[in-house]
């Protein structure tokens, strides 16, 4: 069977649609017709060769939802459902191996020594094939876990739920954010819109999204997923952006700050509005940045203030960002902001610069 997929094979062009035969599957693999590929800012960093685990030539798309078209032997989904060709499944676009000090001992998957992730550490060369998510098909190896989807989602919404909907579920909970604490969050982004979700669904108190004057549209939108006060960077100098977080915590500053701007600007400026004993979760930070300015005395040690990086997510993450896509709650259906086909799959990179783009789709 023949199949087409955006390939990138020279950083900074295309990508070039081309043509590839499936192979049979192997016992537990499962072949997925791409129903719709999230476009992240990553994909923006692998097409600019910024991404250090690029290999050439490669599928992009480490984001995707789609119909099961065809699968070896029996698989079960993550919640137990047997998985069934024509079922809508999206899955953890990391593979780990279970084996390493991180998967076994350290019982933390997302920090494997051999984790690979589809659209993302595979060439076209490794199996499985297809690996990434700009294609017709994708094909799951059996270490892949899935989770199947309900019919009344539709795929587009679901896209985000497996890359900053988990890593931004994966913050807060390691940010151990308790009720009643204020929390700042910089970028409104997919990950910043996910992180106030949750800290709203774990009683935040003032929830504070800062960002640029232009990506009001996002920054707008934000206020219907929990968030409480909008804090415009560019428009407040950040003297008037500390005065005003202080206005709202008797003086004290935020109790967690989340990093989801992706820029080494927003951690100069976020250690300064964390309270004494607060938290700061660098989140956004996926690509090298090099070295940012802190204030150790002033920001760190006179605070007691704690500083941790956040990388990607695991199945538990994947599947509570699910949980609160399921749950309705919230307009997750608004992140869609753009769709695009396959052949326009450098387009659809180029929208991840468009700072009223919330999320482009690419819909094979
Ligand atoms: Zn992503
Ligand atoms: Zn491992």
């Amino acid at each position: 069977m023949k199949f087409e997929a955006a390939v990138i094979e020279k950083f900074n062009r295309g990508p070039e649609i081309r043509e590839f035969d499936i192979s049979p599957l192997g016992e537990g693999e499962i072949l997925v017709r791409i129903e719709a590929a999230g476009v992240c800012g990553s994909d923006l960093h692998i097409f600019e060769g910024r991404d250090p685990r690029i290999r050439l030539p490669m599928i992009p798309g480490h984001e995707g939802a789609g119909i099961v078209a065809d699968m070896k032997g029996d698989v079960l989904d993550v919640r137990g459902n047997p998985v069934h060709p024509g079922d809508r499944i999206i899955w953890d676009r990391g593979v780990v191996c279970g084996r390493c000090f991180y998967c076994s001992v350290e019982k933390k998957p997302f920090l494997c020594i051999n984790r690979k992730v589809y659209g993302i550490t595979f060439s076209t060369a490794d199996s499985p094939f297809p690996n990434g998510c700009y294609s017709r098909y994708i094909k799951l190896s059996s270490l892949t876990r899935i989770v199947k989807a309900g019919a009344d989602i539709s795929p587009e919404v679901l896209v985000p739920v497996g890359c900053s909907g988990a890593t931004s579920f994966h913050a807060v909970e390691e940010s151990g954010l308790r009720e009643g604490e204020t929390v700042v969050i910089q970028g409104p982004g997919p990950l910043g819109i996910f992180a106030a979700a949750f800290c709203r669904n774990r009683g935040a108190g003032h929830i504070i999204m800062t960002g640029s004057g232009k990506s009001r549209k996002r920054m707008e939108l934000a206020r219907s997923f929990g968030v409480t006060h909008l804090v415009y960077r560019d428009e407040m100098a950040l003297e008037s952006q500390l005065e005003f977080i202080k206005s709202l915590t008797g003086g004290r500053g935020a109790d967690i700050v989340f990093e989801m701007a992706g820029s080494a600007g927003a951690v100069e400026s976020g250690q300064h509005f964390l309270a004494r004993g607060g938290r700061y979760m660098i989140t956004g930070i996926a690509v090298p940045v090099g070295s940012v300015g802190i204030d150790v005395y002033e920001n760190l040690v006179r605070k007691n203030a704690s500083v941790r990086g956040v990388w990607v997510s695991d199945t538990s993450h994947l599947l509570k960002a699910l949980e609160a896509v399921e749950d309705l709650r919230y307009p997750f259906e608004k992140l869609v902001s753009r769709r695009f086909s396959l052949v326009e799959a450098g387009q659809a990179i180029e929208s991840v610069k468009d700072r009223d783009v919330l999320k482009s789709v690419i819909m094979p």
